[in-house]
């Protein structure tokens, strides 16, 4: 292993994922902190955390330990990962980690970029931009658990962390001048050649981290890049289609499939042993080569109707338990190909599965890889995605892809 990686939440480390495998370097992803010594199997490793809100102590705990165990597996160089949108509070998680990864990996400097331009994100000046808005701007200013009410990432990393913040602007990176002094450096970038020289520029001495896209130039620099990247395995034929994101891509996705495809509606007020047995029994009556489509998914106003009479936890937790009850049943019958929508469905599918590392396949969208996992003889293959990401007919592209 070359690199080791180290993000903050689930999907977040899958979208790393897929587009580190676009280089065709071998990529191996572990949801949570293993239980096995890491064997340094793949070019690229990446532990998956879900620490982005956890108490400081804790995301730093959990991180040093992903570290210290990706290290011992041969790596030989760490990444860390956080979200293009730079969530997190005055109080951390991002720069208190890095403090702590620099000080197991005995770099001196920590740099620091979220951008993403490919999906929108950009830094000016050290200003995150979403889109054209400023990140104080956007709907990131009213986020639940880590509300972004300002833009400046000098001023936003500063109290995180006990060294010294500079930036590292766009002018300063093209007039070649060499990285600031300061403990940690916030670095400009708008689009995608901003982050290779990015890349090319920063010494050895200094930890990298950002949102997935400044580390997709890192193959290159390391000589992982291949032409003739790795054949995907071979999962059996049988698939289903779980949704249980309720986001407006999703809606669509779920309309377009059931325009001209079975599909099977679960509805949160009604499920109970016997909802899910009939559920099962269509599952079992479809023909050999259908794919079925299982969904909660609804309008915003059905999902409220729901929540208001069950209980917003109560709603989402039934939900997710079917589905991952389902998911169960769908593998003892022969299903190896298993297309999710939504973030905590996805969890709750995958943990169902037993699944705890993947192998990275072929990319769907942005953001969204084939996944597998199981032997060679026996491969389930995942395919992960969260709320808006895809196009329309998202189900469809994702299970010929396979073919
Ligand atoms: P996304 O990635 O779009 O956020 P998630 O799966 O993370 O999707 O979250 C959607 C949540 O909504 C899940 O907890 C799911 O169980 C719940 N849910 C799905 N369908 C319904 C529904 N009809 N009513 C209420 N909650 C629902």
């Amino acid at each position: 292993m070359k690199l080791g990686c180290i993000a903050d939440d689930f999907t977040g480390a899958t979208d790393l994922a897929g587009l580190l495998r676009r280089s065709g370097a071998s990529v191996k992803l572990h949801f949570g902190l293993p239980d096995h010594p890491c064997d340094g199997s793949a070019d690229i490793e990446i532990v998956a955390l879900k620490c982005r809100t956890e108490p400081v102590a804790k995301a730093v705990a959990d991180c040093s330990q992903a570290a210290h165990w990706l290290l011992a597996g041969g790596a030989e160089s760490l990444y860390w990962k956080y979200c293009s949108t730079f969530d997190s509070t005055a109080q951390g998680n991002i720069g208190p980690v890095a403090e702590a990864l620099m000080s197991i990996t005995g770099q001196t400097q920590a740099l620091y970029c979220p951008a993403f331009p490919e999906n929108g994100r950009s830094v000016f000046m050290g200003n995150l931009f979403v889109g054209e808005q400023l990140l104080s701007e956007s709907s990131l200013k009213d986020h639940p658990l880590t509300p972004m009410t300002d833009s400046n990432l000098v001023r936003v990393l500063q109290p995180q962390v006990n060294g010294s913040v500079g930036l590292w602007n766009r002018i300063q990176q093209a007039d070649n001048q060499s990285i600031p002094d300061t403990t940690h450096i916030i670095a400009d970038a708008v689009e995608f050649n901003d982050l290779v020289r990015l890349i090319e520029k920063t010494p050895e001495s200094v930890l990298l981290t950002g949102g997935s896209a400044l580390a997709l130039p890192i193959p290159d620099k390391l000589g992982l890049s291949s032409t003739d990247p790795v054949a995907d395995p071979q999962p059996a034929k049988r698939a289903i289609i779980f949704s249980g994101s309720c986001s407006q891509m999703t809606n669509r996705q779920v309309s377009e499939w059931k325009a001209s495809n079975p599909s099977y509606q679960l509805k949160p007020s009604e499920l109970n042993a016997e909802a899910l047995e009939q559920c099962l029994n269509w599952i079992d009556n479809l023909g050999a080569n259908e794919v079925g489509l299982v969904y909660a998914t609804d309008t915003p106003e059905a999902v409220k109707a729901s929540q208001a009479k069950l209980g917003v936890a109560a709603a989402g937790e039934l939900v997710e338990q079917a589905m991952a009850t389902l998911a169960q049943q769908a593998y003892t019958r022969g299903v190896r190909r298993f297309v999710v929508a939504g973030g905590e469905t996805s969890g709750a599918v995958t943990q169902a599965l037993g699944v705890r590392e993947v192998l990275i396949g072929k990319e769907i969208c942005p953001g969204v890889p084939w996944v597998y996992s199981g032997s060679d003889k026996d491969t389930v293959a995942l395919a992960l995605k969260s709320g808006n990401f895809g196009s329309p007919t998202f189900f469809k592209d994702a299970l010929s892809l396979l073919d």
